[in-house]
């Protein structure tokens, strides 16, 4: 190693390459903080320049982890390693003259291999699963011990492993709630406390990576989640509730009842069609949620169907209708693309739907987000193209012509197509190609 592990800072670094606002919220800088909470963790992030915590810089830190979400993390951490003159490629940074980055996250699960040109250890799977070797790995004296330690882990790619095994927590063995000193900095859920629900997903929707990649679907313990609910409650602190099925966790009800008996505000990400009834809404109201999001994906129930996402529409009329006579606004969900759809077709399904939904009286103050089919690896739709452009540039304006005939008040909103042809490349492209794909979009 460069020095002597002792003589460098022993402060854990993440790095968490997006804007300080959007890591604030991510789930994972949470566990990170507080797992090495007695080992003053740092983080850094694209736009902060220095470390937050102890104003550090990169080349300070002996081992740095990195948490990859999304593609656009990977293209922003290049140009962090680049503005602090550090190599990008593994093969070009002499050892012991730089720090060893170790990745880790949902992007990297999903495509280790190629990151092993970048990254010295590539570590798939959940974080509780990784605390005590992390802490190892943290007070190792020789690069070569660290090394040999990276190749001895289960979960580890490195350039002589090329093959890993993902690890994950057990049900009720992980509970992630927001850290006291990274709170302090606020986030975009209104500085509401955030608390994981559960992990993996009830549903098997064909084209998503949540339940092919977390598998079981699994939840934390309830005493745990329901002690920090209460103390957030008696100290009239918000609550931001994450998870993919809020609505199938049995003490979800009991969260709501709670924070509505103080008037606590909650946000939830979104909620299942069939998890939606009067009871829950009006909890959720008096609880201060004004949006109902939830994802019907296409119009045509065949399609719903065939991408295991079985919802018909008169249960999508039912749940639109509770929305808006609670006076709630619904922002809804659409993918363009899906394998086996035609866009032409797809688009004017869910002009239809949005007729038929408003000519039965569930049509209130409604907003639209479209995103184009990208396959993902793992899940079963892996071997299909994403959307081509053109066709995606049809759905857009088939939709947007036919939602104008129903209501001028109808917001549509379209995924960009280059994030997600750049999503779609990165979960696959191998080798050079991989690099090459990150360095051109740099
Ligand atoms: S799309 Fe939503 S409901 Fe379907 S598997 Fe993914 S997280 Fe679950």
């Amino acid at each position: 190693m460069r020095k002597k592990v002792k003589e460098v800072l022993l402060q854990p670094l993440l790095i968490y390459p997006e804007k300080l606002p959007l890591a604030l919220t991510s789930l994972s800088i949470h566990w990170f903080f507080n797992a090495f909470e007695d080992l003053l963790p740092d983080l850094m992030t694209f736009d902060s320049g220095k470390s937050v915590i102890h104003g550090k810089r990169l080349s300070d830190f002996q081992i740095i982890f990195v948490s990859l979400s999304y593609a656009a993390n990977l293209i922003n951490f290049v140009k962090m390693v680049k503005e602090g003159g550090i190599p990008l490629l593994k093969r070009e940074r002499d050892k012991g003259m730089y720090p060893v980055f170790i990745c880790g996250g949902t992007a990297a699960m999903l495509n280790p291999l190629p990151l092993t040109e970048i990254f010295d250890a590539v570590f798939v799977g959940e974080g509780e699963c990784m605390e005590k070797d992390m802490k190892k790995i943290l007070n190792m004296d020789s690069r070569e011990e660290l090394d040999s330690f990276l190749s001895s882990l289960s979960y580890c790619y490195n350039d002589i492993k090329p093959s890993a095994d993902i690890v994950r927590a057990e049900n009720g063995q992980f509970f992630v709630h927001s850290n006291k000193t990274l709170h302090k900095m606020g986030n975009t859920f209104d500085n509401r406390l955030i608390v994981e629900l559960n992990r993996s997903c009830t549903s098997r929707c064909k084209f998503c990576a949540a339940t092919y990649l977390y598998e079981t679907f699994r939840v934390p313990e309830k005493e745990r989640v329901m002690e920090y609910v209460d103390t957030a409650v008696s100290d009239g602190k918000g609550l931001a509730l994450m998870g993919t099925s809020l609505g199938s966790i049995d003490y979800f009800d009991e969260i709501l009842e709670k924070a509505a008996q103080k008037s606590v505000s909650i946000s939830i990400s979104s909620i299942k069609v069939k998890e939606i009834n009067e009871k829950r809404l009006k909890l959720l109201k008096k609880c201060g949620v004004k949006t109902i999001t939830v994802a019907i994906e296409s119009g045509i129930p065949a399609t719903r169907k065939a991408i295991l996402k079985d919802i018909s529409d008169s249960e999508i009329l039912t749940a639109l209708k509770m929305i808006k006579d609670m006076k709630f606004k619904s922002k809804l969900y659409f993918i363009a693309g899906l394998p086996g759809t035609e866009a032409v077709e797809e688009a004017q399904s869910v002009v239809d739907l949005l007729l038929f939904i408003k000519n039965n009286g569930g049509l209130g103050e409604t907003s639209i987000s479209v995103a184009p089919f990208v396959p993902k690896p793992l899940t079963p739709y892996r071997d299909f193209d994403i959307v081509n452009r053109k066709e995606y540039k049809k759905y857009m304006e088939i939709l947007k012509k036919g939602v104008s005939k129903i209501s001028s008040g109808i917001k549509i909103d379209f995924y960009p197509y280059r994030e997600s042809e750049l999503d779609a490349k990165f979960g696959f492209y191998q080798g050079e190609a991989f690099i090459k794909l990150i360095t051109e979009n740099i």
